[in-house]
Order: structure tokens, then sequence, then C-alpha cells
């Protein structure tokens, strides 16, 4: 097989772990697979170099930025293929450039055109073991870049799917994906296998893992990505198409959301248009929207309910206020203390019966839902922040993701 594995910031934290990755590295060499690693720098020096440059500038050049934070990569890169050939497994360390990566180029967050893997296969079919340094690439001008905070994932990604490889193990210290947060669930179950899409819709049970781009570009170049811990032997989840699962279960997790607000609209000026109106000046505002519910009022006039990011409310109130003053809107009200909880599964566009559960298991419990949406996998309630717990613990025993 040919296995690209991918070893962030915790895994390769000090020279010790450096060691362990070696060791690790050499087993799969061993096993008879051809390797390529993708290394992040050691956690915490990305932020190091940040601030040293902070020292000097408020707003230092990108270019210079990207000079400075792809030296951090490098230093785990040539480590470890000096730790790996000391052991006896020749290997080598290349730069993104080497690497063949190209990005445009829009410096600290460079986006990956193309990656030519010749000079990785070349390497490859001397017996040696390829590793790069994540996280950069090369402009069409030479320049180095990188691909944006925590941009190592989709190094090894698009090296994953230039080269066809068999896998793509993301390493952390997290051992999987699990049915939802094992914070507020202990009894949270990993998960063995799931789709491309449900781990997009539970982006919130992935965000220390995975990043969503990363899971995007997977799916597009059609990579099997793994997450799995390099403190122990464990497996992971298995993140794929979703034809490669054949149990496919009604629910696969339960995410939750704390970070949003709902700001309702009162009254708001029946005309053709108006919705246009104040979207599109969110939307030019850089607000995300996420949930929007109209209903008729009174009068002919139309209320209307949507949710935000908490980040963006105040950017969010601003262009709303002005529709107030304008008597387009009566009134608005903000609420932050409120949260989503979604329950996620590709069993759903199968089965019917997931959506009246989930409300019955609200109504048993005497929470309230605000707000409601569905995808074809995925159904969201807008409820009360108080209960967002005891939600999530409620349908986790409901759905039996437990078991
Ligand atoms: N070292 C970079 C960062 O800290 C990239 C990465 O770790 O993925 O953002
Ligand atoms: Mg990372």
């Amino acid at each position: 097989m040919l296995i690209v594995q991918k070893f962030g910031g915790t895994s390769v934290g000090d020279l010790d772990r450096i060691q362990n990755v070696a060791n690790r590295v050499s087993i799969t060499k061993k096993a008879g697979n051809d390797i390529v690693v993708v290394v992040s720098a050691m956690s915490g020096e990305t932020n190091k170099l940040v601030s040293y440059a902070e020292h000097f500038s408020k707003a230092p050049a990108r270019a210079e930025m990207d000079m400075l934070l792809s030296s951090g990569e490098r230093v785990t890169a040539s480590l470890l293929a000096i730790a790996l050939s000391e052991m006896g497994f020749p290997a080598v360390s290349m730069t993104g450039r080497k690497a063949g990566i190209v990005t445009d180029n829009i410096h600290t967050k460079a986006r990956i055109e193309v990656v030519d893997p010749t000079a990785m296969k070349k390497a490859i079919s001397e017996g040696k073991i390829v590793i790069v340094a994540g996280f950069q690439g090369v402009s069409h001008d030479g320049n180095v870049t990188t691909l944006g905070r925590g941009g190592s994932d989709l190094s090894a990604v698009a090296i994953a799917g230039a080269l066809k490889a068999d896998l793509c193990e993301i390493y952390t210290d997290v051992s999987g994906i699990f049915t939802t947060d094992p914070r507020i669930e202990p009894k949270a179950k990993k998960l063995d296998k799931i789709s491309y899409d449900e781990m997009l819709e539970l982006a919130s049970l992935g965000a220390k893992v995975l990043q969503n781009r990363s899971v995007e570009l997977a799916k597009k170049l059609n990579v099997n990505l793994v997450t799995r811990t390099s403190f122990s032997d464990e497996e992971g989840t298995l993140i794929t198409k979703e034809e490669n699962i054949m149990e496919k279960p009604l629910v696969s997790g339960i995410a939750l959301d704390k970070n949003q607000a709902r700001i309702s609209l009162v009254g708001v000026k029946d005309r053709p248009g108006i919705a246009s109106d104040i979207f599109t000046k969110l939307s030019n505002n850089n607000v995300n929207i996420d949930m929007i519910i109209q209903n008729v009022g009174y009068d002919g006039k139309a209320n209307i309910d949507f949710t935000v990011p908490v980040s963006d409310l105040a950017d969010a109130k601003r262009v709303v206020e002005a529709f107030v003053e304008e008597v387009e809107i009566n009134e608005a009200s903000y609420d932050e203390n409120i949260c989503k909880v979604s329950i996620v599964g590709v069993g759903m566009k199968s089965h019917t019966g997931v959506a009246a559960k989930a409300f019955s298991i609200m109504a048993k419990e005497n929470i309230n839902i605000n707000m409601i949406s569905t995808s074809e996998i995925k159904i969201s309630m807008v409820i009360d922040e108080k209960y967002a717990e005891l939600a999530v613990r409620s349908l986790h025993a409901a759905y039996e993701l437990d078991k």
C-alpha cells in the first residue's frame, strides 16, 4: 500500500515524540508499505514565530511571514529524516516546493492549485521514505507560501490525492471522531467509519481533529482519510465515501454548537425585495447566516428569525438597526443564550421518523424548540442554551449511540 501519514504539532512536540513518530513510520515501512510523511511544526512553534515577527512589526509583510512560518515544518521534516536514516531506513525530507505543491500567490492563506508528485515518486521508487514539510507550497513566481493556520492537514490530503494513495492517516492527540463530545456525554463511542458528508455536518465534533476544508478536499479527491492518535495503537475513524459504508447507521452523531445567536425581526415591511435587501447587506458585512425562518405576522407584515455566529452578532446588529431606523422593520431582538443541536446520519435518507423522535424527546424533557431546519442527512434544532447538555445526552440515548 501507499500510505500518507500526517503528524500534527503535539505528535512531534519534542525530540522524544519525533523519535516515537520515526518508530511508528518504520513499522509501517517494515510491513511493506511505501510511505510519505507530512509533518507540522513542533507544537507552539508557529505561534512562537508569529510572536517573533510581532516583536518588530504590527503588520509584517505577508510574504516575509511565509518565509518565517514555513521554517517550523522544515525543522521537524529534516529531524525526522535524520532519525529514520539513523535507524537504517533511508529517508529524504522535502520542502513544499520540492514536493511539487504549487499554490496561488495569496501569502499566508494560499490555495493549492496543483501537486506535481514527480520528485516524491522518484524518491519512493528508490525505496526512500519521503518526509514533506506541511503547510507550505510555492507560488508560480517562486515564492514560499503557506496555506493558513492548521494547513498541514491540507498538504497531506492534497499529496494523498496526487499520489493516489490508498490511505491518508492524520495523527493527532485525539483518538478519532466520537458520536458526540465525550465531555458532555462520557458514554460517547468512537466511530469506526463515517461518510464525508456526515463529517462535514458534524464539524463541531471534528473541530479539534480535522478542518472542514481538509474533509472537503478529501471528498473532492476521493481520499480515504483516517484520524487517529499517535499516542497509542488504538484504531481511529475512517472518513470515506458513503458507498464504502455497508451498514449505514440511522444516526451517526449529535453535534452541539453553542456559538450561535438568534436575531428576531418583528414586523418586517411586506414588499418584494425586502429579504434580499436585508440579507445582501448582512452578507456584504461578512455576516454568516445559518438558519432562517420567515412567517406571516400581522397587518401583512412578516416576522423573520435567523441565526448567526456569536462573533458576527455585533456586525449583524449594526445592519439590522439601520433597517429599524428606516422603519422597514418594527423591532429587532437579539438572543445569545441559544444553541444549535444537530442530529446527523446518512440513514435518514431512507428512513422516516427520525425527526419525529427528536421532537418527542425534546417534549419529554420539556425543552422548547425555537427553530428547526433539516437537510437530507441532518436535523438541527435551536434551543435555550441552558438545556444544551441535557438535549445532547437525551438524544444520544434515544438513538442508542451509546450501544
Ligand atoms: N504549523 C502550522 C500551524 O500551527 C500548520 C499546522 O500545524 O497544520 O498552524
Ligand atoms: Mg493541526
